[in-house]
């Protein structure tokens, strides 16, 4: 970790020599920024308002995360063909190639990423070869449901024992996709949406426990998503950019109702391990997620793609943290290229927000590399999470939940 005076912080940033002879960090601030256009009519478009801050506050720049860190929530790979938001076919999309990830990994001590979505028989063998064989420890892929068989005969049970021949072929966990609850139908794109706790998936969950392999499970999305994109939405900008992302109206539950779809599966398959992604599918409400985690003994969560949601409350998350720090796994979400958000896009900026969040105490700073925060438009704050719960959430308590070796954590 080191520390960089905001004029450095910004030089770097910039590579702007002019402000090299400047003797203010606001000075510099103001230099940096290209010739504003003056709104004509006084009226200035939301998507023009840049506004820089004026705070002069500590910038820590931590370029290596403390402790080595398995990044549990990762996209590599991709299902080639998709329909209506539902996976078809075996065969896989590649993003990246280990030769890109391993040099900024090795930068920011990633030690392992966990690429979710594997892709399901062929594709996942496919998988397995292209990251997890030829690099152990520092690549795990997960399996995905194949929801676009639920209509053959005897799907719930040839899908259990999917899962088997999955772990045989080198799978460390299985990926639900928010496919479930809010794409896949009754004909697979088309009727009625699939309830998560549908009984037809139970051996499929059941043999998961039996099995070992801890289901990365994403429900519902914020619940921004399910209001009117309007001037009162709080994801205004973020919505009306990808309206395809709202679930406001048409025939789709509530997130109050597949949150409790999700946990009646939690209470009927106690012996299953399950990751709640993006911090249980509720990192506005973490009363809710603490009401989950103190329920049900099996559940866990992750934090990719909401420190957004964590920073903007760093009273309420450092006590979450305190409280549950041997059930959060470090994420990110992140997806190497090919993005629309921000911040998923893979690289050495994603990283060094993610541990300057856990490791500092800096104040409103960016929870996304963009020059508009792509979430909603605030800053952050880090929580300054001592050493102990580092070590968990960077790395312990996912090495415990996906059976991984691997050495020590240093002390
Ligand atoms: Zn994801």
């Amino acid at each position: 970790m080191r520390t960089l005076s905001r004029r450095t912080w910004l030089k770097s940033l910039s590579g702007a020599a002019a402000a090299a002879s400047v003797t203010t960090s606001r000075e510099a601030d103001l230099l940096a920024q290209t010739p504003a256009q003056q709104p004509s009519s006084g009226a200035l478009p939301l998507t023009e308002f840049q506004p820089k801050s004026m705070l002069v506050v500590p910038e820590t720049r931590v370029e290596r995360a403390k402790f080595p860190v398995i990044d549990v929530h990762t996209h590599l790979t991709f299902r080639a063909r998709g329909v209506a938001g539902v996976s078809h076919g075996e065969a896989m999309r590649a993003i990246a190639t280990p030769d890109e990830l391993l040099p900024i990994m090795d930068r920011r001590n990633v030690q392992t990423m966990v690429n979710l979505t594997g892709g399901v028989g062929s594709g996942l063998k496919e998988t397995v070869g292209r990251l997890q064989q030829p690099h152990p420890g520092r690549f795990v892929v997960f399996t995905e449901p194949s929801w676009d068989r639920l209509l053959e005969p005897g799907f719930p049970r040839w899908q259990a024992d999917e899962l088997a021949r999955a772990k045989e072929a080198g799978a460390k966990g299985v990926k639900v996709l928010k496919t479930l609850g809010l794409y896949l139908r009754e004909q697979i794109t088309t009727g009625p949406l699939v309830k998560i706790d549908d009984p037809r998936f139970d051996p499929m969950w059941e043999a998961c426990g039996a099995l070992g392999l801890p289901v990365a499970i994403h429900v519902s999305d914020p619940e921004a998503f399910f209001l009117p994109i309007d001037r009162f939405n709080e994801r205004y900008e973020e919505l009306h950019a990808h309206p395809d992302w709202s679930f406001h109206g048409k025939d789709f539950p509530s997130n109050a109702e597949l949150m409790a779809a999700r946990d009646r599966v939690l209470a009927r398959h106690p012996k299953t391990t399950f990751i709640g992604l993006h911090v249980g599918h509720g990192a506005e409400n973490l009363a809710a997620v603490s009401q989950a985690l103190d329920r049900f003994a099996n559940f866990h969560v992750e934090i990719g793609a909401r420190v957004g949601e964590l920073g903007r409350q760093p009273r309420t998350s450092r006590k979450f943290f305190e409280k549950y720090q041997d059930r959060i796994l470090f994420g990110t979400d992140a997806v190497p290229r090919g993005t629309q958000t921000p911040q998923q896009i893979f690289g050495d900026d994603l990283y060094t927000i993610y541990f300057r969040f856990l490791e500092t105490e800096d104040e409103y700073f960016d929870y996304a590399p963009a020059p508009v925060p792509p979430q909603g438009r605030w800053r952050i704050y880090g929580l300054g999470l001592p050493d102990g719960i580092l070590r968990k959430v960077y790395n312990e308590n996912a090495k415990r939940l996906l059976r991984l070796q691997g050495p020590a954590v240093p002390r």
